[in-house]
């Protein structure tokens, strides 16, 4: 992809599924990159393991917690010496049936994938007006933020309100060189969708849902981010990229 070499990425949750899989294509792309995740054995783990494909470096930070995101930002740009991309992927999820969701389930679900996917681009793309510099924002959303599942509707209402969190930054942010766009993957395989791996669940959704007839890779996420971030999507703002075999399609 054109553009991504020499850029400063700060990826969240980037140490296990779709965005240890981006931490390595934005590597292999020759960007320097951070990562965070809530484990610093585990956020350690993986800047040992990628560390030979180029200058990686993280910490453990619970996105929906401010301070702790502030200096996360501040970590990152000591490294990366400039947030040029931001890849905000941290997210959870669980299936509960919508008369059973309590508030304390809805509010931890709202907490990481909506709070702290604001909070994050908020004081990113504070740095970024402030130098004038521009930037390039994707947010993660889902095929659950376009259309409804049953049984995810705390995380169903998370990933709508973050494709128009993206929608509005986008719409504010353009004049500043900023763009933001979401990406809106359906099934893949990462340890998120572990709970429902059974391989007869797996094959039967794959055959009746989607056309291409499989589940997706992390590694195919990890492309559509890069093409979302890189310059050949320089006049990509403030769309919701879906990634996902066909899904909605059909
Ligand atoms: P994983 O469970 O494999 O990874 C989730 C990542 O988010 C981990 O790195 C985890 O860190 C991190 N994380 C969770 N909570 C927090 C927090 N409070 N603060 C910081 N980091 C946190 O999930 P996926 O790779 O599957 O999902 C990545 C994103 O993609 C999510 O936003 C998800 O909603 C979205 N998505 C996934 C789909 C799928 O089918 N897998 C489909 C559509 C969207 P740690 O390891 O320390 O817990």
């Amino acid at each position: 992809m054109r553009g991504l070499s020499d850029k400063g990425v700060l990826i969240t949750g980037g140490n296990r599924g779709i965005g240890k899989a981006t931490s390595r294509r934005f590597l292999e792309e020759g960007s320097r990159v951070f990562i965070c995740g809530l484990e610093q054995a585990e956020i350690q783990a993986t800047v040992n393991e990628f560390r030979s494909l180029g200058p990686i470096d993280g910490m453990a930070c619970d996105v929906g917690i401010k301070e702790m995101v502030l200096l996360l930002i501040q970590k990152a740009e000591d490294f990366l010496q400039r947030i040029d991309i931001l890849i905000n992927n941290a997210g959870i999820a669980w299936e509960e049936p919508f008369l059973q969701v309590t508030i304390q389930h809805w509010d931890q679900i709202q907490t990481v994938n909506l709070r702290g996917m604001f909070l994050v681009a908020q004081g990113v793309a504070q740095r970024m007006v402030a130098d004038g510099k521009g930037g390039a924002i994707v947010n993660m959303s889902s095929t659950n933020g376009m259309v409804g599942e049953e049984n995810y509707a705390h995380y169903n209402a998370s990933k709508g309100g973050v494709l128009l969190l993206t929608k509005t930054m986008a719409a504010e942010l353009g004049c500043y060189g900023i763009r933001v766009n979401a990406l809106c993957p359906g099934y893949i395989q990462t340890t998120m969708s572990e709970a429902i791996d059974d391989p007869e669940f797996v094959a039967a959704y794959a055959r009746e849902k989607i056309p291409l007839r499989r589940i997706g890779k992390p590694e195919e996420v990890a492309a559509a981010y890069a093409f979302l971030a890189s310059d050949d999507a320089s006049f990509i703002n403030g769309e919701g990229l879906v990634v996902d075999g066909g899904q909605l399609a059909s």
